[in-house]
């Protein structure tokens, strides 16, 4: 955050990133529609494509307000082809990217990346470091490897790889798929990488008004996990299983399975005591179960970020299908129970479960921050530390041990076969 509250990425202020970004991608997309789809060729993967933006515009680029900057796009048209895969017209994919202004979500993570969230919440844009970019261009035949054989798949789908460039400073961007629908009240949020060390949310973290928390907190939330019919949990694990392989492959790590709960018994309290409290004409702010931070304390940006968190309600249909193709969680493991949509208010997919308490709760969830290669990896001494702490000290092997820690940590600890005496208990609706 800069001065004035501002917020600014490598200085360059983030509104200015995304109403540029926004330009140079309705550019790419439009420049794309004059070259005929034809299967992929193995230069496709490397090209990349540069546009000046001068102020007054130019032949193919139009006026606009913001500095100068160049836009480059990598490998166009195999990123046109695997949107392509995941079922999204060019139009739509306009249509997200820049019809509306991007909104920014405050990131949980450490490594200073900003995320934006396309307004009608299917895409993610997040910056990435330059290394992050180059391994995601190597990545990109594999990748296309993979998502041939198998498009239900918890890993991120990448929908493009964009470098914005102005005042000789480079941002490069990611699009990918959201995972955690901004329309539904999200109860819980983890963060998860199967690890014990230092796995706590931070106070800061924790002060949000909707934090994403750790391995820790999670074991601390639910001691017994959380359960699953058994269909689902085979689906899930064995979708987890085949991810995992495909990231040790690529001698990935540091990866996350981010999990978003709905508690649909609690939302369903919540409703109660809000119709209670307008019956007997209190305002909905005095009886907020959470204390208002005061203003004071709270930098502009932060107010900013949480009134377009779970606050905003918007107007359109939440309960429309996802325009991203195999892009739910439920698709995503191709788990067959039947959805509880009974819920009206509560967008689709998201996988049943139930807490130790009984309470029906709706999953979001999939894997996140592929971008780190072993040997990529910056050597952070709290890795070094968290690697002789997790025992793990023979190094050749440590995405490999990532890989079946994460495994072990999400099978066992984190999710349960639902027992029989769950199943009938009376909360369950019909
Ligand atoms: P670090 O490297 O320090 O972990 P990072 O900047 O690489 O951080 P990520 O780990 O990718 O960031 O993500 C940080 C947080 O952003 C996640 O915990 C999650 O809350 C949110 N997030 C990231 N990717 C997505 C996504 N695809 N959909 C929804 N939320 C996301
Ligand atoms: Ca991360
Ligand atoms: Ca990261």
């Amino acid at each position: 955050v800069g001065e004035g509250g501002e917020i600014t990425y490598k200085k360059i202020q983030s509104s200015q990133i995304m109403g540029s970004i926004q330009l140079g991608i309705q550019h790419a997309i439009g420049g794309l529609a004059s070259k005929p789809e034809r299967d992929l060729l193995m230069q496709d993967f490397m090209t990349v494509e540069t546009t000046n933006f001068p102020h007054e515009g130019s032949n193919h680029t139009p006026a606009h307000h913001y500095s100068e900057f160049k836009f480059k796009t990598y490998a166009p048209i195999a990123f046109r082809y695997f949107r392509d895969l995941f079922g999204i017209q060019p139009d739509d994919f306009l249509m997200s990217m820049c019809s509306a202004p991007l909104r920014e979500l405050s990131n949980p993570g450490a490594s200073g990346s900003i995320f934006y969230l396309t307004n009608d919440d299917e895409f993610i844009i997040k910056t990435v470091q330059h290394k992050e970019g180059e391994f995601l261009q190597k990545l990109l035949p594999g990748y296309y490897l993979n998502l041939d054989q198998n498009p239900r798949t918890l890993l991120p789908k990448f929908f493009g790889l964009y470098c914005y460039q102005c005042n000789s400073k480079n941002v490069r961007l990611v699009a990918m798929n959201n995972i955690l629908p901004s329309s539904v009240k999200l109860h819980q949020k983890y963060d998860l990488k199967g690890s014990t060390y230092k796995r706590k949310a931070n106070k800061s973290e924790r002060q949000k008004s909707s934090p994403t928390y750790k391995d820790l907190d999670f074991m601390d939330h639910h001691p017994e996990g959380i359960f699953l019919e058994a269909d689902t949990y085979t689906a899930l694990t064995k979708t987890m299983q085949r991810d995992c392989r495909v990231l040790e492959s690529f001698k990935i790590m540091d990866y996350s399975l981010l999990v978003g709960i709905h508690n649909l018994d609690e939302a369903q309290r919540e409703k109660t005591e809000s119709r209670k409290r307008t019956d007997s004409g209190q305002s909905d702010d005095e009886t907020e179960g959470e204390p208002k931070r005061s203003g004071l304390n709270r930098t502009r940006s932060e107010q900013v970020k949480e009134d377009f968190g779970t606050q905003v309600k918007r107007t359109q249909s939440i309960n429309r299908q996802r325009l991203v193709a195999h892009s739910t969680a439920m698709e995503s493991i191709q788990a067959e129970s039947e959805p509880i949509d009974e819920e009206e208010d509560v967008p689709p997919g998201g996988i049943p479960a139930r807490n130790a308490r009984g309470e029906r709760l709706l999953l979001f969830l999939g894997i996140i921050d592929i971008l780190q290669s072993y040997r990529l990896r910056k050597k952070l001494e709290h890795t070094w530390k968290s690697m002789i702490h997790d025992g793990d000290t023979v190094s050749v092997h440590r995405p490999s041990f990532y890989a079946q820690r994460f495994l072990d940590f999400m099978a066992k600890t984190v999710f349960k076969k639902i027992p029989s005496s769950l199943k009938h208990s009376p909360s369950k609706r019909k």
